[in-house]
């Protein structure tokens, strides 16, 4: 579902480009999950946009569903985007204007593919089905991030990335959010790429991967 061959990325700095991925491979079978951790900087968040088409590579290859990114063009980028990969950010980023429900099939409508039955199932078993009618601003955050989780989800992704979904959360909702999650993601079939801090998340995934100096290895947990 998600293959990266060998991936170079470096970012201009005031005295050259300067590396962030120095030869990154790694490969994510459909219904497999993977777990990035890494320090802060450690490039994490750039080989999520790689993967998400939402940045280009240096070298290297990055297939998405069979896709080699190099061979679509913005639009080409931006179909794959909205047919086939979701995201889940830290920050939640709902809209502010639209309504808890509207939220949710706001990804899945643009893409001509709302299963409004889907949709139902996901409210219902994220505990949304109480807020549907309110507005971002009048959740909490474990509540907020399980509406950016269904929204995510609606369009039935084939790959859903999720950058550190559960940062902004206390212990025990990050918990809760977390099984949902990874409950939900395992019945759609998806692949998961995650970012973590937290290792006793990272366990709960298929494999896990420390990112350090540009690289990956295998954590052994
Ligand atoms: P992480 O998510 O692991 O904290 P990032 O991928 O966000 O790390 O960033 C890796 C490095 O690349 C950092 O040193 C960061 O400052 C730099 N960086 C990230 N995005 C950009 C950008 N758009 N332009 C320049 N430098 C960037
Ligand atoms: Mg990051």
């Amino acid at each position: 579902m998600l293959t990266i061959e060998n991936v170079y990325k470096s970012y201009a700095g005031p005295s050259g480009p300067v590396p962030v991925l120095d030869g990154v491979s790694l490969h994510l079978s459909p219904g497999s999950s993977l777990a990035l951790t890494g320090d802060s900087g450690s490039g994490k968040s750039t080989l999520l946009h790689l993967a998400a088409a939402l940045d280009q590579v240096d070298s290297g290859e990055v297939i998405v569903n069979d896709i080699s990114l190099a061979d679509l063009d913005d639009s080409g980028r931006a179909w794959l985007r909205r047919h086939h990969v979701s995201l889940v950010f830290q920050q939640f980023n709902l809209i502010p204007a639209l309504s808890v429900a509207q939220n949710i099939s706001l990804h899945a409508r643009l893409a001509g593919n709302a299963d409004h039955d889907w949709i139902d199932a996901l409210t219902e078993r994220l505990g949304l089905r109480e807020l549907e009618n309110r507005y971002p601003e009048q959740l909490s955050g474990g509540q907020q991030q399980r509406v950016a989780i269904a929204r995510a989800l609606a369009l039935r992704p084939k790959l859903l990335l999720a950058d550190e979904p559960t940062g902004n959360l206390d212990e025990t909702s990050s918990a809760s959010v977390m099984s949902l999650m990874l409950e939900l993601v395992r019945e759609t079939g998806a692949a998961l790429l995650l970012v973590t801090h937290s290792s006793a998340i990272a366990a709960r995934l298929d494999q896990q991967v420390h990112l350090t100096s540009g690289r990956l290895f295998k954590d052994s947990a």
